[in-house]
């Protein structure tokens, strides 16, 4: 019965007709989630460009009604639109399924995860000028998700790294620097003990630097590197890391500039792209209408960018920043007392008045 209800769901998506809008996967998520999509769907109608939305269940929602957390459904609508919007979806802590989040990102080969972080006027950190674009490797390294056990009380997790998946990552990075006008890619690794698979990643980041002479290449090993970001997160540009040090580097450099509640993500392939917030379900605020709705509505903006609406983009940008510089409607993470709707509502106001 679950099975056919998936099947008939999936029919009715592949054959659904375009009104001539842009057709786009929405997937709710878990925790947060609703109500962090909602007020980026907000956001995005405030702009004016027509979506046409397809809404899909992935995770704990799915499971419970679908028996499974990625439906065919699902899939099959990311086949059609290769673009998505999405909430954080949950994954259990040393038990149940795989993340979803990285089959996604390994079934659509999103290869390359984007998440810029920097202050906002009005937000109150140690830092002034942090301006950081972490580049990390989505598809590989311990996320191979190659686990088992070889004797009792003996497991082994192995780490995948390839030249391919290294040197166009890389290039990813390089491209995103020389297009965004940036001035230095760093390298972050640990190849002084893991020198052939680090040694590997590095061997392929040097190479590919030497096609972009105008961009300075650095290199850093990990644990230094965390030691310079917390103390003079203004000499770094973009970050060039593996999958696992992207993952923790990434939340580091989103406590610089304020938390979680801030700091938005794309997915990128060759062929499509799924754009995420970089917190992920927050269950210890989920349901009380406080989460800061803007790591969600400005990925949605970076969406936008994707689909050819710069300008629509740049719109949410400016407005976001603005409310975030007044200070009068701002989250409790931080520092305000106002809900999700509430700051949802004043950075639509503030896109009017731009
Ligand atoms: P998951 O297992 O889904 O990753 P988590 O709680 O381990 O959940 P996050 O959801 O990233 O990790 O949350 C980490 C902390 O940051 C929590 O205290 C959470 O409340 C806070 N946080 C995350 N997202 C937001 C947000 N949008 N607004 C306010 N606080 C947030």
């Amino acid at each position: 019965m679950k099975r056919k209800e998936q099947s008939k769901a999936s029919r009715k998506t592949a054959g659904t007709k375009t009104s001539g809008k842009r057709a786009v996967t929405l997937i709710p998520g878990d925790g947060v989630g609703r109500e962090v999509v909602s007020a980026a769907l907000a956001v995005i109608e405030a702009t004016g460009v027509g979506i046409e939305w397809d809404r899909q269940v992935a995770g704990m929602n799915a499971f419970r009604r679908f028996g499974t957390p990625v439906p065919d459904a699902l899939i099959e609508s990311l086949k059609r639109t290769r673009v998505a919007l999405k909430g954080p979806l949950e994954t259990r802590v040393a038990e149940g399924w795989r993340s979803i989040n990285v089959h996604l990102r390994r079934t659509f080969d999103l290869y390359a995860n984007v998440r810029p972080t920097m202050n906002f006027a009005g937000v109150h950190t140690p830092f002034n000028n942090v301006d950081l674009i972490v580049v990390r490797e989505n598809t590989e390294d311990l996320y191979a998700g190659i686990e088992h056990e070889i004797a009792p009380g003996v497991v082994e997790s192995i780490k995948v790294i390839t030249a391919r998946a290294s040197r166009r990552i890389a290039k990813f990075a390089f491209e995103y620097a020389r297009a965004h006008r940036r001035k230095s890619v760093t390298a972050i690794h640990k190849a002084n003990i893991m020198k052939l698979s680090d040694g590997l990643f590095l061997k392929c980041a040097r190479a590919v630097s030497n096609n972009y002479k105008e961009i300075r290449y650095q290199e850093q090993i990990v644990d230094a590197a965390c030691m310079r970001l917390v103390t003079q997160p203004e000499s770094f540009d973009v970050l060039l890391l593996e999958n696992l040090y992207g993952d923790i580097v990434s939340d580091l450099c989103a406590g610089l500039v304020g938390g979680l509640g801030l700091v938005p993500g794309a997915n990128y392939g060759d062929k499509g792209a799924i754009f995420e917030a970089v917190h992920g379900t927050a269950p210890d605020i989920a349901g009380k209408g406080v989460a800061n709705p803007i790591a969600m509505i400005l990925s949605s903006a970076m969406m936008l960018d994707y689909l050819g609406h710069r300008a629509a983009g740049d719109r949410i940008r400016g407005a976001t920043a603005s409310v975030l510089r007044v200070g009068k409607v701002l989250t409790r993470d931080v520092g305000g007392k106002a809900s999700t709707g509430e700051v949802t509502a004043a950075i639509v106001r503030a896109m009017s008045r731009g």
